[in-house]
């Protein structure tokens, strides 16, 4: 259901009627939480051309690239959705690598190791496409995508236009960019500059340990989740969201079919058909225990989508500071 007429929508109808398009379709594959929430439509591009077409004449889009970072309403979306897992293209002239949107960056980690070339390392441990993980400047350990980030392609929904952003106009700060929360901005392609100097053995352990010292603490896909659930707060004793959370023992605690994974209680693992009710609610249960004990209010780190009258409450209770 395209719903805006553009200038020239009329020279595009033959082209728009040609993208991957599905009604009231759920959305069950398109989120790591695998929680079923059913979508109005669906749009599925398979060019930046066909994206861009969709973005200027559609009313405030979703985009989903992995849904590892989204919690989607078990009540289902009434906002249009595009997925961007066809945007797939590569553009390689080393150290420099560009990339569509909807690019696994686990894809991008094996490409900057096969090109021996150091600062993706961290890409391989993250269940994340490109789009995602620079609108969350997704990063862990010691490298954030905004560290060898030149600049995007993204395409502005107030000005109808694709411009080109450099490092500051992306405002990136921890977990954060010019992308996240706005929905003006959205991501085409991004290009980086990586570094040369590191020997093929030494970006593959990198890679390697990145991947196995996550297998000791955090839960993997096949417990379904979309990362750490709050950012890391700033204060006195630099404890991190896990540490304050542990401390208040919220591991293993349920609501519904929801649970803070018993091995690092920053997570909430989907255990039992969850809906998006009970990880919000959950998500309130630790917020709340934390702020009695510590006087500090965590801030989510997860990004959630929907209108549900008792949700909509509930999130914004966790999100004001
Ligand atoms: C097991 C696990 C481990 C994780 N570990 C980490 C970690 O170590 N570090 C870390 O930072 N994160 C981590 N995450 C969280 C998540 O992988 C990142 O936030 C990631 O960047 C999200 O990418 P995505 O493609 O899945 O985005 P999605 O979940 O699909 O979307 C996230 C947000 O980005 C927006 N978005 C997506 N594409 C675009 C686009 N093209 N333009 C503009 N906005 C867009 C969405 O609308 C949404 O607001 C982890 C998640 C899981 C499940």
């Amino acid at each position: 259901m395209l719903q805006k007429s553009g200038i020239y929508w009329g020279i595009y109808m033959k082209q728009a009627n040609e993208i991957e398009h599905k009604e009231n379709f759920d959305l069950l594959p398109y989120n790591t939480l695998r929680i079923s929430s059913v979508a109005d439509d669906v749009y599925f591009p398979s060019t930046k051309d066909e994206f861009v077409l969709l973005l200027s004449n559609l009313d405030n889009p979703l985009i989903i690239g992995k849904g590892s970072n989204l919690l989607l309403s078990s009540y289902g979306i009434k906002r249009p959705v595009i997925v961007t897992k066809h945007l797939n293209k590569v553009d390689i002239e080393p150290p420099v690598i560009e990339a569509e949107a909807g690019v696994p960056v686990s894809k991008l980690a094996e490409m900057a190791l096969e090109l021996k070339l150091h600062g993706f390392e961290f890409f391989s441990a993250l269940p994340a496409s490109l789009g995602g993980a620079v609108c969350m400047n997704a990063g862990a350990n010691t490298q954030a995508v905004s560290d060898y980030f030149i600049s995007a392609e993204v395409y502005d929904s107030i000005e109808d236009k694709v411009k080109t952003f450099s490092k500051e106009d992306m405002n990136f700060t921890y977990r954060n960019s010019a992308l996240k929360n706005q929905d003006r901005y959205i991501l085409l392609s991004a290009k980086f500059e990586l570094l040369y100097g590191d020997d093929y053995t030494s970006i593959e352990t990198l890679m390697r340990d990145n991947v196995e010292k996550r297998k000791e603490f955090q839960p993997s896909l096949k417990d379904p989740n979309i990362g750490c659930v709050f950012k890391n707060p700033v204060n006195e004793n630099n404890y991190s969201a896990g540490q304050l959370l542990d401390m208040c023992n919220l591991k293993s605690c349920p609501v519904g079919g929801a649970m803070v994974y018993f091995r690092h209680a920053n997570f909430i693992i989907n255990f039992n058909n969850a809906t998006s009710l009970d990880y919000l609610k959950l998500m309130k249960e630790m917020q709340n225990r934390v702020l009695e004990k510590f006087k500090i209010k965590l801030q989510p780190e997860v990004v959630y989508v929907g209108d549900n009258k008792n949700e909509a409450e509930l999130w914004k209770s966790l999100t004001t500071k």
